[in-house]
């Protein structure tokens, strides 16, 4: 059936052929998100069990990963546990002439040499780290999405395609780039979550306080200062580390006492704030107290 809608060649649209080599988790959800917009889709899964639900929704399930691999000539996409877990997949299965899309969680080394070993067995390659959990895949109204480099010739051809379980950002022709986005936003979030730990331990012995009216609070002041992130990355593109400050470090500094002291009087230990405020001690002690927070980049660089 060949329909058109404004625009958009449907037979082309819904007709690219993806394999995809990994049902754990995230991998079913992104079967389910292709299937439902009507992709045909080929998957293997090393413990094939797990494939049957998809066959109901109109998968094709191939015996073994070079079948499936061979089966396609669109993307091969592959989402396993680890790097390691892509090498013991993909031994020996012949991968001359395919688009391999990884999006299996790596470090940005690893996203090279991945990039490195596919062309050398003749593969076109394309590295993505997945800003989503499985519940946001086929749900682009969450604001998940995936962030892709490498092939950018590759990312375009496919990128219709890649945009359909979550949306896609494609960050730089160097493969180890999405792997470096996506591990720095983990981080960024592993700190705001060592933040709002330490928040509900100074709540803890308060059991007349509403959590949940806290929470809300706390999400909507933790959006507020996000923003910051632009005021940083401002003042490091210009090397004025003083542009733009409202509050400056030295200010800011002369504050962490009083969280300190508040930490001691609600009996929690400030393990989670410390190294930062140490930092920026530091950085005060270095003549640097009109600055805002770009300065305490640098002290982080192990030279
Ligand atoms: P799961 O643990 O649910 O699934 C892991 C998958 O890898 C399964 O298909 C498993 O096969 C396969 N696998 C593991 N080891 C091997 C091996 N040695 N040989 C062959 N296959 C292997 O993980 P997810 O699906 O959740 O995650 C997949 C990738 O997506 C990971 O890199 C993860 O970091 C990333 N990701 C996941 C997110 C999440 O919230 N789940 C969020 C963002 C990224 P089998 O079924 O046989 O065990």
């Amino acid at each position: 059936m060949r329909t058109t809608l404004i625009g958009m060649d449907t037979e082309t649209a819904y007709e690219t052929p993806v394999t995809l080599l990994g049902l754990g988790d995230m991998g079913t959800a992104l079967a389910r998100a292709w299937l439902a917009a009507g992709r045909p889709l080929t998957v293997w899964n090393r413990t094939p069990e797990k494939a049957g639900p998809l066959v109901e929704e109109g998968a094709r399930v191939a015996a073994t990963q070079a079948e499936a691999v061979a089966s396609t000539d669109g993307p091969v996409i592959l989402c396993l546990l680890d790097d390691a877990s892509v090498d013991e997949v993909l031994d020996g299965v012949d991968l001359n002439g395919k688009d391999v899309v990884n999006l299996t969680t790596s470090t940005p080394a690893q996203a090279r040499q991945r990039a490195r070993w596919a062309e050398k067995r003749g593969a076109r390659f394309l590295d993505g780290g997945i800003m989503a959990v499985p519940p946001m895949i086929g749900h682009p109204e969450t604001g998940g999405y995936v962030l892709y480099s490498g092939d950018l010739a590759l990312f375009e051809r496919h990128r219709e395609l890649l945009e359909v379980p979550a949306g896609a950002k494609f960050v730089g022709e160097d493969p180890g780039h999405a792997a470096l986005h996506d591990i720095a936003l983990l981080s960024a979030m592993t700190g705001m979550f060592a933040g709002i730990t330490h928040a509900f331990a100074l709540m803890d012995q308060e059991k007349d306080l509403d959590r949940s009216r806290f929470a809300a609070l706390l999400a909507e002041w933790l959006g507020a200062m996000a923003g910051s992130a632009h005021g940083i990355a401002a003042q490091l593109a210009s090397g004025d580390y003083t542009e733009g400050v409202t509050s400056n470090l030295a200010m800011m500094t002369a504050a962490n006492d009083t969280f300190l002291v508040t930490a001691e009087d609600q009996s929690v230990d400030p393990r989670l704030l410390t190294p930062y405020m140490e930092l920026m001690s530091r950085r005060v002690a270095q003549g640097h107290g009109d600055e805002g927070l770009a300065g305490m980049v640098s002290l982080l660089r192990i030279e």
